[in-house]
């Protein structure tokens, strides 16, 4: 593997830096420097800036509107933006719908549903997981039932990110039943303002509204917005997993909670117990250790031929467990001040208000903290995805 940067590759670099530096809002940058999600509207500011620049996923074929960066373009494409603190496109359009119909889609499909995204025009969620299939998606139970030039859509989808926000979903319904699970799903294009869908929140621990339910009564989709063959989906589904996870390892976050730990760890370590002080700074050796590991590792899969399945669980698997140890490090060193001080106002879920924070980097951390644990789960849970690695990688 020859990872090293050609001409074009530093001016790239140089490019998207510079770029950053010129366009990022100064408020948002500090939103998401401090580990807080990003708003709604912030968020379809940010990608129209970047729609305009044509960056919102630039590493996308240049035959269907993106750049074609070569892997290590797009790593340090990711690179810039986690230096640069600049929040990181939702991934649901760039990674995981628009892959899916450019590369199982109709043209007429492409020529709808490509450009909207391109332009951060429109937004879209993931409908796999309902009540009782997540790791068994296969057991998933939405309907969708033929009728004339349509699918009708009843069941009710769950921990779908964002959908409250989304224009669109890619969502996964059986349109038939077969005697092995697999078969008989099909992948539906739906429009999210259709009459029949109720989306419903489900608050998360840290105290933000991300997730959400969302029941599907009787709702029309057209038979156009099917992506593939009728009841091939589970092979397409694979293909979009692959893809949710490889985008898992997140480097950008980590480095970004390095940062912080290192600041914290050089201002603190003076007021601390000494032992304490060699504790941290070896929890911190690691996780720059572990870091970098990963980081090649991310490089191996991007530019492997093929993306694998087993590669791409096992980035997840490492990028989520460091992400967690990440956010817990600097909750440790920051003690008692990690603490948010409550009010009347309610949780502090919200950066513009300073809720009495002491510690210039002690706003979100705790927030931080509290929603990596999710990553537990999100993306496919972590014995799922050690059972993929030990039976793909080593024939166990
Ligand atoms: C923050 C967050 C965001 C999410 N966003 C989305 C989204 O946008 N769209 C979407 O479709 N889904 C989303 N999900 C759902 C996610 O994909 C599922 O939660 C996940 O696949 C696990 O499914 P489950 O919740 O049904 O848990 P289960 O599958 O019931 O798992 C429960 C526990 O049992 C263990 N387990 C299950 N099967 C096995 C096995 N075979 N061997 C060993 N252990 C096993 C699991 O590891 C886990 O610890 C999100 C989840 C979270 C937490």
């Amino acid at each position: 593997m020859d990872f090293s940067l050609s001409q074009d590759d530093c001016r790239f670099r140089d490019e998207v830096r510079e770029f950053l530096r010129a366009e990022l809002p100064a408020e948002l940058r500090e939103r998401h420097r401090q580990g807080f999600h990003i708003r709604d509207d912030d968020h379809r500011r940010w990608t129209q800036i970047l729609g305009r620049k044509g960056w919102v996923a630039p590493e996308w074929p240049r035959e269907h509107g993106g750049l074609g960066l070569t892997p290590i373009q797009r790593y340090l494409f990711d690179e810039e933006f986690g230096a640069a603190d600049a929040p990181t496109i939702l991934s649901f359009g760039r990674n995981l719908a628009g892959p899916l119909i450019y590369t199982f889609g109709t043209p007429e499909q492409r020529a709808r549903f490509l450009p909207p995204i391109l332009a951060g025009a429109e937004f879209w969620c993931q409908g796999f997981s309902e009540p009782n299939a997540g790791s068994d998606l296969a057991s998933l139970q939405t309907r969708a039932e033929p009728h004339g030039d349509a699918y009708v859509l009843n069941g009710g989808k769950i921990w779908t990110t964002e959908a409250h926000h989304a224009d669109f979903m890619f969502c996964l319904a059986r349109t038939s039943a077969e005697e092995k699970r697999q078969n008989g799903l099909s992948f539906l294009l739906v429009d999210m303002k259709s009459p029949g869908i109720t989306v419903r929140p489900i608050w998360s621990i840290d105290g933000e509204h991300h997730l959400n339910e969302v029941f599907f009564d009787d709702v029309v989709v057209p038979a156009d917005r099917r992506v593939g063959e009728e009841g091939q989906a589970w092979s397409y589904a694979k293909f979009v997993l692959t893809n949710e996870r490889t985008s898992a390892a997140g480097l950008d976050r980590m480095k970004a909670g390095l940062r912080r730990a290192r600041r914290l760890l050089v201002r603190l370590a003076p007021g601390l117990d000494p032992t304490a002080v060699t504790q941290f700074r070896r929890r911190l050796a690691q996780l720059e250790v572990d870091t970098i590991a990963l980081e090649w590792a991310v490089l191996r899969v991007l530019t492997a031929d093929a993306r694998e399945m087993a590669g791409a669980s096992a980035l997840k698997l490492r990028g989520s467990a460091l992400a967690q140890r990440v956010a817990e490090l600097v909750v440790d060193l920051l003690g008692p001040e990690a603490l948010p001080q409550f009010s009347d106002e309610g949780y502090p879920h919200n950066a513009d208000h300073n809720y009495g924070f002491a510690d210039p980097d002690a706003p979100g951390a705790m927030t931080t903290h509290l929603y990596r644990r999710a990553l537990t789960i999100a993306g496919g849970a972590y014995e799922v995805q050690r059972g993929i690695v030990a039976k793909q990688m080593f024939g166990l």
